[in-house]
């Protein structure tokens, strides 16, 4: 009989969040697909597990995956873990359950923490309807293409980002989408926690200043209701409110264009033709 591959969510900084069943599940299995060997030798010590690994990441996924495969179908027992949090989110794991699922191989989840429903949870922005982003393209044209893609997007939106990316992603976020809400969700469960509720524009300026440093998960504001049902006229009365406060035409057009998700040329020349 074959045996069972157990995707297995390991801390995303604190040993603590181990569940009781991922120790146990650890103990039980044949071996051990691990993202980074030793990273998750560290992990093992913590938890006095001994048991054979095998490295499992994107680069070696095609040939390591068809050797799992092998070996779960003469009936050993398999967990898949990675660096931190939920396997198969933003981390290998998607390609071996399918390759599971098309071989009939049995799959088991073993819960545990993702960085990305963590931050949504202390954000403090809605939680209702959201979506997951991942990483962005870090190319910057490609970037901003997606983000484009995402402007009129009404639900939250997750993103994971690098600390060295960090700026220039939200600095293209600004550009783009506006000065939306934003919370950074920096170093979770770890000793250096922060949750910073902010507005992109302040962020923006925030991290100019300094250096950001530690993992970051970004949940970003989707499109408010209220720039989603206006009007192209009433963009153009927008601007000429803003232009009788005395606001350059270009830079009201720009402010408008990222509210309400129009483009900032057609504004422009059609509030010019009025
Ligand atoms: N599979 C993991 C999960 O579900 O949490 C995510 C893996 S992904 C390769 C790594 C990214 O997750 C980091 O770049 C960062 O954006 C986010 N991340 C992981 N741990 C974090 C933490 N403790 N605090 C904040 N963000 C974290």
């Amino acid at each position: 009989m074959a045996g069972t591959l157990f995707v297995v969510g390991t801390p995303i900084g604190n040993l603590e969040d181990m569940s009781v069943r991922a120790v146990k599940t650890l103990h039980e299995v044949d071996f051990i697909a691990a993202e980074d060997t030793r990273v998750t030798f560290k992990l093992l010590n913590h938890f006095e597990i001994k048991k054979p690994m095998l490295s499992y990441h994107e680069h070696n996924a095609k040939e390591k995956g068809s050797e799992i495969i092998a070996r779960l179908q003469s009936g050993e027992n398999c967990a898949i873990v990675t660096d931190a949090g939920m396997p198969c989110i933003s981390d290998p794991g998607e390609d071996l359950v399918r390759l599971c699922a098309e071989h009939g191989i049995d799959t088991k989840v073993i819960p545990g923490p993702s960085a990305a429903i963590s931050a949504l949870a202390l954000s403090g922005i809605s939680t209702a309807k959201f979506v997951f982003e991942g990483f962005l393209n870090p190319q910057k044209n490609a970037k901003k293409e997606r983000l484009e893609e995402l402007k009129r997007e009404p639900r939250t939106i997750i993103f994971y980002e690098a600390p060295h990316k960090l700026l220039d992603t939200l600095q293209a976020m600004n550009e783009v989408l506006g000065d939306r809400k934003i919370t950074l969700a920096r170093e979770l469960t770890k000793i250096y926690e922060e949750v910073i509720r902010t507005t992109l524009s302040q962020a923006v300026d925030l991290y100019t200043e300094k250096a950001p440093k530690g993992e970051f998960v970004l949940v970003v504001e989707g499109m408010q209701q209220e720039e989603q049902s206006l009007t192209f006229e009433q963009a153009l009365e927008l601007i000429k409110a803003l232009t009788d406060k005395g606001e350059p035409l270009s830079k009201a057009a720009k402010d408008v264009a990222r509210q309400t998700g129009f483009k900032k040329g057609e504004l422009y020349s059609r509030f010019l033709e009025k």
